[in-house]
């Protein structure tokens, strides 16, 4: 397709005049999930016909295929247009959607389904795959409180988490983030590995969990002030900054309602959002989302409300 203008929309008005019906959305998925055209998942052929305007078949295996199929909108009975409208809510506001204030904006029936819904769409912003950070990376653990418990209460356990943010002159550059078991460096090591490119400077405090990072292939500049929480804040400033909007977030867009074992994807959600916040136009956050959702595989309801830590997979590249 081509870049530019018509890759996504700039004002709720263009989206609704361009999402008005299912195949207007059907043609915006076929677009970002075969952009080289139509590829039969079962055999590679690149030769099919339309039938019935909702399907493909492989001309050369006989193989059906609709563009939904093996996305995260794979059995939906959902009008696609509701759908491409729960997305534009997501990435069109600074602070995304509540599944309360997803559920009013469309008008579903239940809570439960907004609630899925987002956590559907959050296992499509992390692109699998992704690029590692690099340069100079600050990286600090810190506790998110109340979380666990029910709305507004702070009764929960905390979870401890790990941010990681480039440093960009005096500003913050690319972020990453993940909970995290415990501070021991399996953990930290662990983390540092996974996202960030090594010969890369890691910036941290004195904590021995950061040990390792030398060893690893890294540069390492350490701070020593542990335990002085306010002047740690000054000296990994960046990190801290991160976390303090975190914190405003699941406190301001979620009430705090989020259980331990799903703030995963709402750091994927915060992430995805955060890395793009100097984008001139949310409609790309939107592209970015539907792109990313035509490529991950769709999870099951029982697995979104019990994650078990499993990451979205890339779907089979037929
Ligand atoms: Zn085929």
């Amino acid at each position: 397709m081509s870049r530019g203008v018509d890759e996504y929309p700039r004002t709720l008005a263009e989206f609704e005049a361009r999402f008005a019906t299912d195949d207007a959305c059907r043609a915006y998925l076929v677009q970002l999930r075969w952009p080289a055209g139509f590829r039969c998942p079962r055999c590679g052929a690149t030769t099919a016909w339309p039938v019935r305007t909702v399907l493909w078949q492989c001309a050369a295996c006989g193989r059906q295929t609709s563009v939904t199929a093996g996305t995260i909108f794979q059995d939906t009975r959902t009008p696609l247009t509701t759908w491409f409208r729960a997305m534009w809510a997501v990435t069109s506001s600074k602070t995304g959607t509540s599944a309360l204030g997803l559920q009013q904006v469309l008008g579903l029936g239940s809570y439960q389904t907004a609630w899925a819904w987002l956590h559907k769409l959050r296992r499509a912003m992390v692109r699998p795959g992704r690029d590692q950070l690099s340069g100079r990376v600050e990286v600090d653990e810190s506790f998110v409180g109340g979380i666990g418990g029910a709305q507004g209460r702070s009764t929960a356990t905390k979870a401890l988490i790990v941010v990681a943010a480039e440093e960009v002159g005096y500003g913050v550059g690319r972020i990453r983030m993940r909970r995290i078991p415990d501070a021991s460096a399996d953990s930290l090591q662990g983390f540092i590995t996974d996202v960030i490119e090594p010969g890369s400077l890691i910036h941290t405090d004195g904590w021995h969990g950061y040990d390792r990072v030398e060893r690893s292939g890294y540069r390492h500049d350490v701070t020593f002030l542990r335990g002085e929480d306010n002047l740690a804040s000054e000296l990994l400033p960046r990190v801290h900054r991160v976390i303090s909007l975190l914190k405003r977030w699941l406190l301001g867009t979620h009430q705090g309602a989020v259980r331990q074992a799903h703030l995963d994807y709402y750091l994927d959600e915060f992430t995805f959002r955060f890395n793009r916040r100097t984008s001139r136009h949310r409609g790309k956050l939107f592209f970015r989302l539907v792109q990313q959702a035509v490529a991950v595989e769709p999870v099951p309801y029982a697995r979104l409300v019990q994650p078990g830590g499993r990451r979205p997979r890339r779907r089979h590249k037929g």
